[in-house]
């Protein structure tokens, strides 16, 4: 007896919290006899759904059970669709299919039979005579084909109110349920209530473990999983398309990541409704999606292309602005390929290589492209093993201290000594080393290169200083700066060793934080300037809220330096701000007298490059820093 009480206890409380008292009063007032039918009935449905039944098979189950205790009736569940309001048979075991095509689809409203009557009044409508009842007129002839003589139909409701379904009794015989019957279906309809409740319940847990919250579509695991699926399940040719969405990094940095969120999210509506009902769409990272169609409906890639691209020529309004969005796509068929992550990896690799072509392309997969993303892996391992070993060298490029005239200090530039391809510069691996999660362990090295390089040259050139370039990546690392001052330490080195050249956009990524450890390194007494500056996104006003010493200017302004009046003014007005904050400037790639001349006139306060001083290995540069500055870098050639 104990264990039949034991799912009373578990369900009433339910409903309880909901504030429904409906179901205690109910089962209060309940004759014993019905009472115990309920319990075995409710017992037996409630081990159904916490076994993980589907729902399909408990409802099944319980309307098995109103047959046997109705003579001559026959029962059904149907289910109000919650997103179209439409009434489908979701089980129905005693009865013949003909049921089923009888109500699919009819609408909740006046109008669609007692079904949609007793849906939109929720309440119980009872047809005692099919002939003759005006609300089944509609049905009435098949009603009597199938020997429907009465039908009752009761409401499921949630707590809230909303009908989720409808039981309906079709009766062989014509008459009205007796007192019983009506408590039975009553009953009956609490325990479907529960059950398409847990239903609705495991579906939105399904849907959220499945699907990513920002942009409704699936997440990665799901559209790897479901991919898969469908290339082992089926002879069917299917294509993926990977995309990117061009620019998007530096306008998510000027928007801010609210705003970047709500340009990803329709984004992915709009892909959604390109891919249809036969095609998925899956959210992998950031701004990269993925597209899984079938292979038929890329029977044209230039048109499949075109149509995803099309889809975004109409603006994203957001706020005030409009966005006008263009995608990079690589296509890939599972022509031999067996699996998803493979698919998907070629479908990425055709991106990148459409994206190597300019914004707005797309590149189907082919061979070569295999053989250029077996290359960017192998350059990979190369520069793993670079790192750990000694394949990595720094040079040095000194920097002009304009007030004086001397040589003031050094920054530091990364080359790798490739054992069959020589010296390769930085631009074409640190990239590199930043995608693939290398980045750290590599300005690891660098700092550890230079470091003991300058406790090599602080024995003959006491004081010195190296300006080190510092990655976004490594800045956020955990205990970035302890682990250089411990560094710095254990060389004998005082922290105003180093200055640390910071791009602005690695700065932009996340400014409180680099606020916060470009603060720490101060107080430390390790100094900062911006590099590259100009070429991000940054307000120049932003530049008062940062720790800063001083601000490099992107070489790009002053290459116009000499003979251009326009690229004189930026200039001009860029380092007016930058003095205006109290920061020092530092002007990088002077390339001749002229626009040397000229950032002196503008009051810069250090210059560097390729006029002055190439960069070179530390035997050449500690000469040239011990050596006076010539004169003749000054001088003008006619
Ligand atoms: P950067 O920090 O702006 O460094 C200046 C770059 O301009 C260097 O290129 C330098 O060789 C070049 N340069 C110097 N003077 C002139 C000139 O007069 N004209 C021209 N056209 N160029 C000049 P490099 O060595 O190829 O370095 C490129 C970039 O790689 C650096 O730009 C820096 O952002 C990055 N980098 C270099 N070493 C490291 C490092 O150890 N760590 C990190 N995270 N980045 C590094
Ligand atoms: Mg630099
Ligand atoms: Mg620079």
């Amino acid at each position: 007896m104990g264990l039949d009480v034991g799912p009373v206890r578990r369900v009433t409380p339910v409903s309880i919290e909901r504030g429904d008292h409906r179901e205690v009063e109910r089962l209060a007032k309940l004759s014993p006899l019905v009472l115990a039918d309920a319990l075995v009935a409710y017992r037996r449905a409630m081990q159904a759904l916490a076994s993980g039944e589907p729902v399909e098979v408990v409802l099944d189950g319980l309307c098995a059970y109103v047959d046997r205790q109705v003579p001559a009736t026959r029962c059904a569940v149907l289910i109000v669709d919650r997103e179209d309001a439409l009434i489908r048979q979701l089980a129905a075991p005693a009865l013949e299919p003909e049921f089923a095509a009888l109500v699919d689809g009819l609408r909740v409203s006046e109008g669609f039979g007692p079904w949609g009557a007793s849906a939109a009044r929720c309440e119980p409508v009872v047809v005692e005579d099919v002939e003759s009842d005006p609300l089944v007129r509609d049905f009435a002839e098949t009603l009597d084909g199938l020997g429907v003589r009465s039908l009752w139909v009761e409401p499921v409701r949630r707590a809230s109110g909303e009908v989720v379904a409808l039981i309906t009794l079709y009766s062989a015989d014509r008459r009205l349920p007796t007192e019983r019957e009506r408590e039975l279906i009553v009953n009956v309809s609490n325990i479907v209530e529960l059950a398409i409740e847990r239903d609705l319940l495991n579906e939105e847990m399904r849907f959220s473990a499945n699907h990513d919250p920002l942009t409704g579509t699936l997440n990665r695991v799901r559209f790897m999983e479901l991919v898969n699926e469908r290339i082992t399940s089926s002879a069917d040719r299917v294509a993926v398309i990977c995309l990117e969405i061009d620019r998007f990094k530096p306008l998510r940095l000027t928007l801010g990541a609210h705003a970047g969120d709500r340009l990803l999210a329709e984004v992915g509506r709009r892909l959604l409704e390109v891919a249809g009902d036969t095609g998925l769409v899956g959210h992998f990272n950031g701004d990269e999606f993925g597209l899984m169609v079938p292979a038929e409906a890329l029977a044209n890639v230039d048109a499949v292309a075109e149509a995803l691209m099309a889809s975004f020529r109409l603006p994203i309004v957001l706020g005030q602005g409009e966005f006008f969005l263009t995608l990079s796509l690589g296509i890939a068929y599972n022509n031999g390929v067996t699996d998803a992550y493979s698919l998907v990896r070629e479908g990425a690799a055709a991106m990148h290589a459409a994206r190597a072509d300019g914004f707005g392309r797309h590149r189907v997969y082919d061979h070569r492209i295999g053989t250029q993303l077996l290359d960017s892996i192998e350059r990979e391992v190369e520069l793993r093993r670079a790192i750990d070993s000694d394949e990595l060298v720094i040079h040095y490029q000194p920097l002009l201290r304009l007030a004086d005239r001397v040589w003031d200090r050094a920054e530091t530039l990364v080359r790798w000594q490739h054992p069959t391809r020589g010296l390769i510069g930085p631009g074409e691996f640190i990239p590199l080393a930043e995608q693939s999660g290398l980045m750290g362990a590599l300005g690891d090295k660098v700092l550890e290169l230079v470091i003991a390089e300058a406790e090599r040259w602080s024995q003959t050139l006491p004081g010195v200083q190296l300006s080190v370039n510092i990655s976004g990546i490594q800045l956020r690392r955990p205990n970035f700066g302890d682990r250089v001052l411990t560094m710095l330490e254990a060389a004998g080195l005082p922290p105003a060793t180093l200055l640390f050249e910071v791009t602005e956009s690695a700065i932009l990524q996340d400014v409180a934080a680099a606020q916060a450890i470009l603060s720490q390194l101060r107080q430390a007494g390790i100094r900062t300037a911006i590099d590259d500056f100009g070429t991000g996104y940054s307000s120049l006003a932003r530049l008062g809220e940062l720790p800063i010493t001083g601000v490099k200017i992107d070489r790009a302004f002053v290459a116009g330096l000499g003979n251009d009046d326009k690229a004189r003014e930026i200039f001009k007005a860029i380092a007016d701000i930058v003095r205006a904050h109290g920061l020092l400037i530092i002007a990088e790639g002077i390339e001749d007298a002229r626009a040397l001349a000229e950032i002196d006139a503008f009051g810069c306060d250090f210059a560097q490059g390729y006029h002055l001083c190439r960069p070179g290995p530390p035997e050449v540069i500690t000469a040239m820093l011990a050596a006076p500055v010539p004169e003749r870098l000054w001088r003008v050639a006619e």
